[in-house]
């Protein structure tokens, strides 16, 4: 999974559902004034895809781990 730095409104929510804590809230500031989450565990990453459709902004983009097969595994 990777964020995108500049869509991203540090909610939380990507972090607050993801099974394995593979997200954590940066310390860099975007354009639009938030501290992004980052993918910081993406070894982790099952491919569940819950923090994919939690994302009320469309973040996150499928990468890693979760395209290289994990889609759909057990979490
Ligand atoms: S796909 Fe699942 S395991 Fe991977 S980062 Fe998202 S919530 Fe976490
Ligand atoms: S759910 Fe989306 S907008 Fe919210 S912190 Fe995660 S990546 Fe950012």
């Amino acid at each position: 999974m990777e964020v995108d730095f500049e869509a991203c409104k540090a909610c939380g929510y990507c972090a607050s559902v993801c099974p394995v804590k593979v997200f954590a809230q940066g310390t860099d500031i975007n354009k639009k004034g938030y501290a992004p989450y980052r993918a910081v565990k993406q070894e982790a990453c099952t491919g569940c895809l819950r923090c994919f459709y939690m994302c009320p902004d469309f973040c996150l983009e499928v990468t890693g781990s979760a395209r290289a097969g994990n889609i759909g595994g057990k979490t």
